[in-house]
């Protein structure tokens, strides 16, 4: 039997292999379609890696797949909107073709049974190395249900069995051995975790939270040649009331910090990416028992940089030993190529001064801080389970400022949660006029089905209420973000060059243009549009002087 080979990202040196069967030559290639956020977009190039390693080819247009993967996102009741819109589609390609439809990424448990009957398999993105063995059993499985083990968060620390269900129509019986392979599989559920919601307290202890051998580890096919997302950890166990990650993506989980160096460290050095986005939930929650194999690890990388490491002596004769996210980003940021290390997304309660300094003090790590208030209310952030008050958020900002005068600050926030009165969304609008974002993701709240606030809180605030609470907030951060902006105006910046922007070769009075026009973004996370003089390369740096500024962005012209 021809086998083809998984590379499986394992310590610093190896790669394991995880070998599996050929598909069947009938399925060649394949379609992945993806809602969400960046960690969704990280998840779809591991899964396009995957596909690639077993010989399938991405295709560009979805009804000539063999395979279409829907990486999906329930936290956002438009992500599951989208894919109903799809399923017709999907159906129409099978009355032409043979079609196997998958669907994964973030699904909230009770969306999972809706969709059971629309699509070939639910896979849980944990488990997407399974994908060749569920491809490759796609000729021999009776229609049946499979169960696999995740742990259900809902019921804090109950197993559950999720359901993956392969309903393709198929007519042998489920040999022994995969029976047995099921049922071994349900003896492992991973279930104890105890978890306080309250104070917060990890799950596990530090040793056993950093995870080797996931999905994470799987080497992933990078949509860009510059940029890339490296996911550091996944899961979260803070429980916010409005938010379905916990519920979709289970207990938090870091990698081994040798494998996130490992990978940035070839990204950077070998093959010259320009710009870095580590991915997490609560990133700067990110943390690692530092053992002996770690420090030696650290050391080594320090002279095969010629660097130094100001942590690395104290973290060794440290009694706890715990390497955190301000050491992994010092570690990475010191890499001695010029190169953007961007890390989203941040919890106020983790946002400690060492991180601070490290922000101010490494080169490489751009000056902007994405730091969600969700609201501006102590009252309304109770109900939502975050654990700060608004007078602490805001002298951490201060805090930002004062050592990071130039830093872009950006937020999430919700507006129209439950309960939310017209004086407690007037204390949001202030602290928006007090902190002045550069720029804020602004979201009216709904609830998403087996949350605690969908559960257990009204979602009272009328629709128009909440439409006209973010217009309101999007005025304040239109006006502030445009008084930031204008700070710009004369500065020159490091721009990272996009794309090209269309630009008439001739202006009103016929003369032809000379200038070249780009897409780019700044350091601190400016969207800009760059006039140079002369054609400039796509995934580049420039030196460009902002000339003019708008809210949402700035101009400038390209220098030296
Ligand atoms: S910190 Fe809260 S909002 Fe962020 S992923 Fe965790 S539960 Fe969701």
């Amino acid at each position: 039997m021809n086998t083809t080979i998984i590379e499986h990202q394992q310590n610093e040196n190896a790669y394991a292999t995880f070998r599996f069967a050929n598909l069947s030559s009938n399925m060649q290639t394949y379609h992945i379609i993806t809602y969400g956020c960046q960690m969704n977009r990280s998840d779809s190039e591991r899964i396009a890696a995957i596909f690639d390693s077993i010989g399938l080819k991405a295709i560009e247009h979805a009804d000539d797949a063999d395979v279409i993967v829907v990486n999906a996102c329930s936290v956002r009741q438009t992500a599951i909107d989208r894919i109903w819109g799809n399923l017709e589609r999907f159906e129409n390609i099978k009355k032409r073709h043979p079609l196997f439809t998958i669907l994964t990424g973030c699904v909230l448990p009770s969306d999972k049974p809706k969709f059971q009957s629309k699509f070939d398999a639910i896979i849980p993105m944990k488990e997407i190395q399974r994908l060749p063995d569920i491809l490759s059993s796609f000729k021999t499985l009776q229609p049946s249900v499979i169960q696999s083990p995740i742990v259900d968060l809902e019921t804090k620390n109950k197993q559950k069995q999720t359901v993956i269900a392969i309903q393709a129509k198929r007519d042998v019986e489920i040999s022994d051995d995969q029976q047995s392979e099921i049922a071994l599989r349900n003896a492992n559920i991973d279930s104890k975790r105890p978890y306080n919601y309250f104070t917060n307290t990890p799950l596990v202890p530090i040793s056993q939270n950093t995870v080797s051998n996931t999905y994470l580890n799987l080497r992933p096919k990078h949509a860009s040649r510059y940029s890339a997302f490296v996911p550091i950890m996944t899961g979260c166990n803070a429980f916010c009331t409005y938010c379905a990650v916990p519920y979709t993506r289970g207990s938090e989980e870091n990698r081994k910090p040798e494998e996130i160096i490992q990978e940035v460290e070839d990204l950077v050095m070998n093959k010259g990416y320009k710009e870095i986005t580590l991915l997490g939930q609560i990133i700067n929650k990110y943390n690692s028992r530092a053992n002996d194999a770690l420090i030696n690890y650290l050391e080594r990388f320090e002279a095969k940089h010629q660097i130094t490491l100001s942590f690395l002596s104290e973290l060794k004769n440290s009694e706890k030993r715990i390497f955190r996210f301000h050491h992994l980003l010092e570690t990475l940021g010191n890499l001695p190529r010029k190169f953007w290390l961007r890390f989203t997304s941040s919890h106020p309660n983790w946002f400690t001064d060492e991180l601070i300094a490290t922000i101010r003090t490494t080169p490489n790590i751009p000056k902007h801080v994405h730091l969600p208030v969700q609201s501006g209310s102590d009252s309304v952030l109770l109900r939502m389970r975050r654990p700060y008050k608004i007078a602490s958020y805001l002298r951490l900002i201060e805090k930002i400022r004062e050592q990071i005068p130039l830093a872009a600050v950006t937020t999430d926030c919700i507006v129209g949660f439950c309960g939310e009165t017209e004086e407690e969304f007037e204390e949001t609008m202030r602290v928006f006029q007090q902190v002045r974002y550069d720029m804020a993701f602004i979201a009216q709240y709904s609830p998403r089905p087996d949350t605690y606030a969908s559960k257990y809180l009204n979602d009272d605030v009328p629709k128009s209420i909440k439409k006209d609470r973010e217009r309101r907030l999007n005025e304040i951060l239109r006006q502030t973000a445009l008084e930031n902006n204008q700070r710009f105006i004369g500065l020159t910046f490091d721009v990272l060059i996009h794309s090209p922007l269309p630009f008439p070769k001739e202006n009103t009075r016929g003369v032809v243009m000379s200038s070249h026009r780009y897409l780019g973004t700044t350091e601190n996370f400016k969207n800009i549009h760059v006039t140079a003089d002369r054609e400039l390369p796509i995934g580049e740096f420039a030196s460009v002087k902002i000339t003019e500024a708008n809210p949402w962005g700035v101009k400038g012209i390209l220098v030296g």
